[in-house]
């Protein structure tokens, strides 16, 4: 197999120009923030596994992202061939996402600038992440004759779709937005083919747009491990059905529903709560962040605080522990676009419970290396959840078959296909429309 430039010629065949260096817009959250609170989550582990290997490509990234700190040094090297350029608009701390929009003018004039200060054709493609970053790319793949292709992440229409009981809605200056950037995107990333559909259904994206790329996983970091020294690590009873939470905490995720499905699997069998433990690893984030507070009081209306731990964000070493240590993962979420955590779990070797929503069906294979739940009833859920706390061998086959599933989900894969698309893009190819005409 040929390495570098040339392993990504082999994979496009040597079709049109491929990109040597590429701007890779992050506007709201940075790929050096910590994930799984606040507005960090599987959108910045995407952006930097997926810079690390096209970099590995002989792709340079650089990463536009905004400064939130006054410590943030103007440019840091996240890797070899990968550099974060922190952009100043507006005051560091403060702002919140929704902030953001009245922000986008200052950020694209540090983008510009940024690129001013090179000969011409310094980036060959601007990759933009979420419908704030689609907008300033929008303008510089304009003004530097570029390709813009756009990955959407999460889409309001879709979001709204699939509110939990008493969440706020996305507004509608994000639907025009998110609207706006289909429309002027020469390419547009969708983690799964729902993903694409709902492109095109919800955003009228034309066929000749929309690539299908499914995130990865690093499986040097997530693999099956010792589930008794991982146990020991963090504190875990050794005998204990764990089933893990793990993810940004707000009511799109539903830990509401994994909480209510254990106080029901408890009520229907008593014996349980000795050997039960549920871990919520992460923090509030969105529409979360006004109650903090509120899954811990559920978690004591339910008389199941005894069971429930909450614990802060951890890295991805440390999380890679806590999926050994668990008997199960569990997902609820309303609205997923892929679902990294479900992916990270199984190759771990750890089966997932999750909500049939967005990706999921596509991370987790249903009887096989998991369970799909269709609905949010906590009896459902419940139902679904006490063969993972009873039947030792069904826990060990779902957990082996996991972790087979999981391994063809590495980023290399993910990003020579995002390589494809690139050169796709420069070379116009299948376009379904033309930008610069
Ligand atoms: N994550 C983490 N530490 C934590 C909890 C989560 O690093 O304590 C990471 C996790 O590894 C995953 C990401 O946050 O890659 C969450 O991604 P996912 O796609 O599951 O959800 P999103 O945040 O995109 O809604």
């Amino acid at each position: 197999m040929p390495t570098g430039r040339g392993r990504l010629q082999a994979l496009v065949g040597g079709r049109g120009r491929r990109p040597r260096r590429i701007a890779m817009l992050s506007v709201h959250t940075s790929p050096l923030h910590q994930p799984g609170t606040g507005d960090a989550g599987g959108m910045n582990v995407y952006i930097v596994e997926l810079a690390k290997r096209l970099a590995d490509l002989d792709i340079e990234v650089e990463v536009f992202t905004r400064a939130a700190s006054s410590d943030d040094a103007p440019t840091v090297q996240l890797a070899p061939g990968v550099l974060v350029r922190h952009v100043t608009a507006g005051p560091y701390e403060g702002l919140v996402k929704e902030d953001l929009p009245a922000q986008l003018c200052a950020f694209t004039h540090g983008v510009l600038r940024t690129e001013a200060g090179h000969r011409p054709g310094h980036y060959d493609l601007v990759h933009s992440h979420y419908w704030l970053s689609g907008h300033v790319g929008w303008l510089a793949a304009e003004r530097w004759g570029v390709p813009l292709v756009h990955t959407m992440h999460t889409m309001a229409k879709v979001k709204n779709a699939a509110l939990a009981d008493g969440d706020s809605p996305e507004p509608a200056a994000r639907v025009i937005g998110e609207t706006q950037v289909v429309e002027a995107a020469d390419r547009l990333i969708a983690n799964t083919a729902e993903e694409a559909d709902e492109l095109a259904r919800h955003y009228a994206a034309l066929p000749g747009q929309l690539a299908v790329v499914h995130p990865g996983v690093n499986l040097d970091v997530f693999r099956p491990g010792d589930q008794r020294a991982a146990r020991a690590r963090l504190g875990l009873p050794q005998d204990a059905a764990v089933l893990l939470f793990a993810g940004r905490i707000q009511p799109l995720k539903a830990p509401d529903v994994l909480l209510k499905a254990v106080a029901e699997l408890l009520a229907r069998e008593p014996g349980l709560r000795e050997r039960l433990v549920v871990p919520v690893v992460g923090g509030p984030s969105g529409t979360g962040l006004a109650r903090p507070e509120s899954l811990h009081k559920l978690a004591a209306q339910l008389g199941i605080s005894d069971v429930v731990r909450f614990h802060p964000p951890v890295g991805q070493q440390v999380l890679a522990e806590w999926y050994r240590a668990a008997t199960a993962l569990v997902m609820p979420s309303h609205s997923e676009s892929f679902g990294l955590v479900a992916l990270e779990a199984q190759a771990c070797g750890t089966p997932v419970v999750a909500a049939a929503v967005g990706g999921l069906p596509v991370a987790v294979r249903d009887a096989v290396t998991g369970t799909l739940v269709h609905g949010h009833r906590p009896e459902a859920w419940a139902e679904a959840l006490r063969p993972y706390v009873t039947d030792r061998a069904l826990v060990a086959r779902r957990g082996a078959a996991a972790a087979r599933h999981a391994a063809r989900f590495g980023w290399d894969a993910a990003a020579a296909a995002t390589a494809e698309v690139y050169a796709g893009a420069m070379a116009g190819r299948g376009a379904g429309r033309l930008r610069f005409a």
